[in-house]
């Protein structure tokens, strides 16, 4: 990057009206880490953990997990957020040594934190390696697929059983929402998540029932659908009434049609793919919270997808 282009990217995304728009990373390890903040990265908004536990033989141990965590909140630092996401597997992303009886429909069985309440032992190992990054970073903790209530409880008790044994202080602990069950009820989440980060690919894929990697239905299941978009402001709406920030950490974020409809449906932080940072940022400089506010309000009342995409080309061109 020239010196620059470095210097914009690594200035704050605030609106010309003000407004402060959080731009993190999504990163799958270091490398990723690394790269995003050269890019101006505020923080990490998803670190996907899945990359410690695939392509080996064994579980990985609560040693080389700490490592591999603290290594990451080392680069961070103390000063920007690191939002872990516990393992997020399942039927349709197996591990050799984790034998899962085969399912009819894996996107609708164990995966994400059903598989981590199955096998508490791996969660707990997790969750331990996860605390001891406790002092190095703004460490939170976020669980994947949550759908009801009931998971987030357990989930909570384990963080802080774990957290107390090891005597660390305390750490945020919030939700992907990607499941509709859980924007629905997403004024009885905000009361007792921390933060919310919203999947826009699995939530897409959940709500209008089309699964995100096939091959005749992948292109439809668009998150632009206003179906989808209506549950994110409900979703925002709510976690604002409890004073909760929230995220989109799905590739919604990283699309640059899809910025200023963000902003105007009131998210407060965008995870973003490491390369796509310095866009993104420059996007939120470009737009008033005000023009993005009233765009929101009119594309909610818009019917499809294709409306919703029409309408937002347009007022790029504006
Ligand atoms: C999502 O579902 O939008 C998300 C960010 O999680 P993943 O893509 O890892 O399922
Ligand atoms: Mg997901």
């Amino acid at each position: 990057m020239r010196a620059s282009a470095h210097r914009e990217a690594a200035q704050e995304a605030v609106t010309t009206d003000g407004h402060r728009v959080e731009v993190v990373a999504n990163i799958g390890g270091l490398d990723d880490a690394e790269q995003g903040l050269a890019n101006g990265a505020e923080g990490v908004g998803l670190l996907r953990s899945e990359y410690l536990f695939l392509q080996r033989a064994d579980a990985p141990s609560e040693e080389m997990q700490a490592e591999a965590y603290a290594g990451i909140a080392r680069a961070v630092g103390t000063d920007r957020p690191l939002v872990i996401r516990t393992l997020d597997v399942g039927g349709d992303k197996p591990l050799g040594y984790l034998p899962m009886p085969a399912e009819d429909n894996p996107f609708l069985g164990v995966r994400g934190i059903r598989l981590g309440l199955a096998r508490p032992d791996i969660l707990r190992t997790q969750l331990r390696a996860i605390l001891r990054a406790a002092p190095v970073t703004r460490l939170c903790i976020m669980f994947p697929m949550i759908a009801t209530l009931g998971e987030l409880r357990r989930c909570k008790a384990m963080v802080e059983e774990e957290r107390a044994r090891l005597g660390m202080p305390p750490v945020r602990i919030g939700i992907m929402v990607e499941v509709p069950s859980a924007a629905i009820l997403a004024e009885q989440f905000a009361r007792e998540a921390d933060f919310f980060s919203i999947g826009t690919n699995d939530l897409t894929q959940y709500t209008l029932a089309m699964d995100r990697n096939h091959p005749a239905l992948g292109n439809e299941a668009d998150a632009l659908d206003p179906a989808v978009l209506h549950l994110i402001r409900q979703t925002v709406d709510a976690a604002h009434r409890h004073g909760k920030w929230v995220g989109v950490c799905g590739g919604l974020a990283s699309d640059p049609l899809a910025v200023p409809l963000l902003i105007g449906l009131g998210v407060d932080e965008l995870s973003v793919s490491v390369p796509s940072i310095p866009q993104i940022k420059a996007l939120v400089r470009r737009h008033a919270k005000s023009e993005c506010e009233a765009l929101a309000t009119e594309v909610l009342s818009l019917g499809t997808a294709a409306e919703v995409r029409t309408r937002l080309t347009k007022a790029v061109k504006d």
